[in-house]
């Protein structure tokens, strides 16, 4: 990665910001918690940006099948282990259990020819370990909840 000083609440917002044409159309509700305390990290924000908006993307369109009220939840915190977390939590369909430990496989898609190609996760995956930190699907009663958490790294504060 080419990394660079990064303030993670400020890449969440703009990549909200590309993506809020869409998200309003949509109807979709996007929360945002974000702890303005969360130290810069030292990554590379042109990256961290396609994972964001990478996970944002699959949000919306699972949300497209969601009837009622279509809510995405991001928050950002600091684990007690030096780690910047990113929880983005959507109320869609969720994952159903049978394709949980595939959709990090390159290719693996449940969308239709054209509108995915099944590389938005696996991509994501190697780019959050290639800056030592880690991409999962975490375990939800409802919906789809993802979490990216990478290194903030010794001496910044
Ligand atoms: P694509 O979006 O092109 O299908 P991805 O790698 O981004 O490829 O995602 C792989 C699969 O993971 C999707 O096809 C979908 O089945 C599942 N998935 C990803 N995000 C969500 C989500 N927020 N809710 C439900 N399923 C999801
Ligand atoms: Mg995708």
């Amino acid at each position: 990665p080419q990394r660079t000083e990064t303030d993670l609440n400020a890449l969440i917002k703009s990549s909200l910001e590309l993506a809020a044409y869409g998200l309003r159309s949509d109807g979709i509700e996007v929360v945002e918690e974000l702890d303005p305390d969360l130290p810069k990290l030292s990554a590379d924000p042109d990256q961290i940006a396609q994972v964001l908006l990478n996970l944002i993307m699959n949000a919306s369109q699972a949300l497209q099948l969601c009837e009622g009220e279509r809510r995405l939840m991001i928050r950002t915190s600091r684990t007690n282990d030096g780690m910047a977390r990113i929880d983005l939590i959507d109320n869609g369909p969720g994952v159903p259990e049978d394709i949980r430990r595939r959709i990090f496989e390159p290719f693996f898609t449940t969308k239709s020819v054209g509108s995915g190609t099944g590389i938005g996760l696996s991509f994501s995956h190697g780019i959050a370990e290639a800056h030592g930190g880690a991409l999962s699907l975490e375990p939800s009663e409802a919906g789809a909840h993802f979490r990216l958490e990478l290194p903030i790294g010794e001496g910044e504060e």
